[in-house]
């Protein structure tokens, strides 16, 4: 719109004629004099509506406005500090409501720590107006802006992979999408684009990123959000550890000086660990290692290097296998051993170390990654020990066979997209940095699926729900 302008360039318009749009975020009414506090998506202004303003009782709180004004600098003893457009007001000549607003379920104006979530969610586009949470949105769309920059300038491509797939084990439950095409057969979504990556570097694509949508049916948990997440996906032909090391760390450290100035570094280059010093030193392996965990300035980046390649199987993993495989992949199973390991293999595997990295942020696990296996060799001998049976590495033989037409050494990463944002705001959950996550109950944003559909839509998919579970 023409002369539009942002609430908190009101600063740069002393004296103008200027027009203002966005929501009634206050309103003091002082008689003769009405006083709004106009927001959009910059900030806040304040508005001084005279007698000459009809309309100007009309306003309520969250009514969408159309303001044109002259800016004014405030006499001194009306300033306010505490906001960076304090000194300037704008005195209203036309006032328009483009849109009234009922009071609002949830307050706009506060954190919205206290709110309760179920609420929050369900009133997210409410939610998402408040302040903190405008400051999550952008501070997203600057990291993802950030990496495509950087990213693209080092030569990789952007490469989008399909959602509707097969299973690509992660270590966790899949979600399954049934084909109405041919009954009793199911698409999986992706766990995370591990094979597609693969696939990519066999087709000499060289350097793969993607920021990707992983699918995984787990349990919600404070860092975890329910169902889906965002990772950044990257994987490189031709490269040692070292080079992905590298490349990760000289990416955040530029991302985090660009994106959270007001934010430090502990320790450039990153200390890297063992997962054996982890453990040891501190009892986990994804130690915490800022000097004062209070201060929400430090971040504390490290790596974590040289896993064990597998550990013991629990009856939770997911390749369930024949029951008699004691062996499940500590990362993934497309993680290559060290090389000097390899005779272990044969021999005593629980000694096999993987080419593994993990890279921690003030205590998470932000992101892991490995140089991978490209001889089919190797792979079948992975697949062997973590138990799969004939029938379950036949499901694999694409992989297997794509392996047999020239595959370039390779490796990759996938740092978390909203966990390491997240980690960095050392916000509360990792919902919180998601513009419209399930609620920790399993229920989307705004629309709470998983809900029931039409008989006619099941019948169309050949499908008979035997008992449904937790109906309310
Ligand atoms: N696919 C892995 C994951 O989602 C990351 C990787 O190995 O690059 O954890």
């Amino acid at each position: 719109m023409q002369n539009r302008v942002y609430a908190i360039d009101i600063v740069k318009k002393e004296g103008q004629e200027i027009t203002l749009l966005g929501w009634v975020h206050a309103r003091r009414d002082h008689g003769k004099l009405v006083f709004i506090d106009l927001r959009d998506r910059s900030g806040i202004a304040q508005v001084v509506l005279g007698s000459s303003i009809k309309n100007a009782n009309d306003l309520r709180l969250e009514y969408v406005v159309k303001v044109t004004g002259e800016v004014k600098k405030r006499p001194p003893a009306m300033a306010n500090e505490k906001t960076p457009t304090g000194h300037y007001e704008v005195s209203a000549k036309t006032l328009e409501i483009m849109s009234a607003s009922e009071a609002t379920p949830i307050p706009i104006d506060s954190d919205g720590y206290d709110v309760d979530e179920e609420v929050r969610m369900k009133y997210r586009y409410l939610d998402l107006r408040r302040e903190r949470m405008q400051r999550n949105l952008r501070v997203r769309h600057e990291v993802a802006r950030f990496i495509r920059n950087y990213l693209i300038e080092k030569g990789f491509w952007e490469v989008d992979t399909p959602i509707l797939t097969k299973s690509t084990p992660e270590g966790a439950r899949d979600f399954l999408v049934p084909s109405r095409l041919q009954h009793g057969k199911f698409y999986a979504l992706p766990q995370s684009p591990q094979q597609y990556k693969q696939l990519l570097m066999i087709a000499g694509v060289e350097k793969y990123f993607q920021i990707a949508r992983c699918f995984r049916d787990e349990d919600p948990r404070a860092d975890r959000a329910y169902g889906e997440f965002t990772q950044l996906d990257m994987e490189m032909s031709f490269v040692m550890q070292e080079d992905i090391l590298v490349l990760t760390e000289d990416l955040f450290t530029k991302l985090c000086a660009a994106v959270f100035p007001e934010k430090k570094i502990m320790q450039t280059p990153w200390p890297r660990l063992t997962h054996k010093e982890a453990k040891a030193k501190y009892g986990n392996d994804k130690p915490d290692l800022r000097k004062d965990k209070s201060n929400p300035n430090e971040l504390a980046f490290c790596w974590v290097l040289d896993f064990p390649l597998f550990t013991e199987q629990t009856k939770e993993d997911f390749f369930h296998g024949s029951g008699a495989a004691k062996f499940a992949p500590s990362h993934h199973m497309f993680t290559a051993p060290h090389p000097d390991d390899v005779p272990f293999l044969d021999t005593d595997p629980m000694k096999v170390r993987g080419l593994q990295h993990d890279m921690v942020l003030n205590g998470f696990e932000v992101g892991g990654g490995s140089v991978r296996i490209h001889e089919a060799k190797i792979q079948e001998k992975i697949f062997d020990l973590i138990g799969f049976s004939k029938e379950q590495k036949e499901q694999f033989s694409y992989f297997l066979n794509a392996f047999a037409y020239g595959a370039p050494p390779h490796g990759g990463i996938a740092p978390g997209f909203d966990r390491f944002i997240y980690a960095a705001l050392g916000e509360k959950s990792v919902r919180e940095v998601i513009p419209f996550p399930a609620s920790a109950g399993g229920y989307t944003s705004v629309m709470t699926a998983p809900s029931e559909v039409e008989r006619s839509q099941l019948d169309e998919l050949g499908i008979e729900i035997k008992k449904q579970k937790n109906k309310k």
